[in-house]
């Protein structure tokens, strides 16, 4: 496969040959769907593919190993990586990014396709700023706190998981008339917390967005206990403002202490699990559109999806800004739960 570069004036042909594919940060489920169509469609354009394992850090270690197509047989389905993942604080200084680039060298790496979250692209400006290797990323992150796409894989996995869990809660909240405060992910983005509180049907959502008002909230549970509501479920991010499941308990308990407050963080049952399907045609799509991206010169972007569509945007527009929720969102959350 054959790519163009400018180069002092003149039009370079280069060949890239050898592409190295990496999950970075916290998994997430529908990374291995993103593996499996990356290695495929390199190998479908006879380019070589290199898995780097632990992220960042098996980069700088250089535990990078050639890949085959039957590497990524049967895995589709299954959440975690195949690659494995890491936190690197390496990769956060200057000598580890050095040693990182030295292993891309060593190894003939000549591309990457980089599966990660905000983490992931924030460390990738960084290296990008020192080294010239083409890379294009896939947003693989829970969390779905990036810009330039209007979901992340493993997003609605993740939110599926938590609504099966808050259902299940639902059941025996009732049949004790308890009330229960349910913790899910997002340290910074209360997306998983608004989106399973709204599909459950929950009487508030604490997200991370909005400074929570928690007299409003115990004002709210007065009045379910006067109208004799017999549950009450409140979700909250990990991430919230108030402090998280706890604190919110607290504050309960003291206000009314005859109540009987359960709290229950579903923590990383959220993470795990088969991908649903739409996590898999997502991490399909988004695979296959990063490695033509590279092929065609379009690098140092992130492949995301907006009202449908693949779209490319540059690493440094996708890492966080101040994400608002929508206010039409918030309102009718409000609405519902009277
Ligand atoms: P998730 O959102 O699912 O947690 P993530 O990609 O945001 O995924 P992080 O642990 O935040 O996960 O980031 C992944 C890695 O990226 C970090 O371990 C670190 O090695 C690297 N990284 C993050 N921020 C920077 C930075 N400012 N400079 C250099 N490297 C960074």
């Amino acid at each position: 496969m054959v790519f163009y570069n400018f180069n002092r004036g003149n039009l370079i042909e280069l060949i890239m040959k050898k592409i190295g594919v990496m999950t970075s940060g916290g998994d997430s489920p529908g990374m291995n769907a993103a593996i499996r169509s990356v290695v495929r469609t390199c190998l479908y354009n006879n380019i070589n593919v290199y898995g780097i394992k632990r992220g960042y850090q098996g980069m700088i270690e250089g535990d990078i190993y050639k890949m085959q197509t039957t590497d990524v047989s049967n895995i589709i389905q299954r959440g975690g990586t195949i690659l494995k993942t890491a936190r690197s604080k390496a990769f956060m200084t200057e000598e580890g990014r050095q040693e990182a680039y030295r292993q891309l060298m060593k190894h003939d790496i000549e591309g990457l396709v980089l599966i990660g979250g905000d983490g992931t692209f924030r460390g990738a400006v960084k290296f990008f700023e020192q080294f010239t290797i083409p890379a294009v990323g896939l947003p693989g992150t829970i969390d779905k706190d990036l810009s330039g796409t209007d979901f992340t894989i493993g997003f609605d996995t993740a939110v599926n998981t938590a609504v099966e869990a808050i259902d299940k809660i639902r059941d025996t909240a009732e049949a004790h008339d308890r009330l229960f405060i349910v913790e899910v992910m997002g340290r910074d983005a209360g997306y998983i917390a608004l989106n399973s509180g709204i599909a459950c049907g929950a009487e508030d959502i604490l997200i991370p967005e909005q400074i929570t008002n928690i007299d409003e909230v115990l004002s709210r549970i007065d009045r379910d206990e006067r109208r004799k509501k017999n549950v009450h479920i409140i979700v909250v991010a990990e991430g919230d403002d108030f402090g998280g499941s706890k604190e919110v308990s607290s504050a309960i308990t003291s206000r009314f202490p005859e109540l009987d407050v359960r709290v229950c963080i579903l923590g990383h049952i959220q993470r795990g699990g088969a991908p649903s399907f739409s996590d898999r045609v997502l991490a399909s799509r988004l695979g296959h559109a990063a490695v033509n991206a590279l092929l065609s010169g379009n690098t140092q972007v992130m492949a995301g999806v907006v009202n449908g569509k693949i779209c490319f945007t540059p690493f440094a527009n996708v890492i966080k800004q101040n994400s608002t929720i929508d206010a039409d969102m918030l309102e009718m959350i409000r609405v519902l739960s009277e």
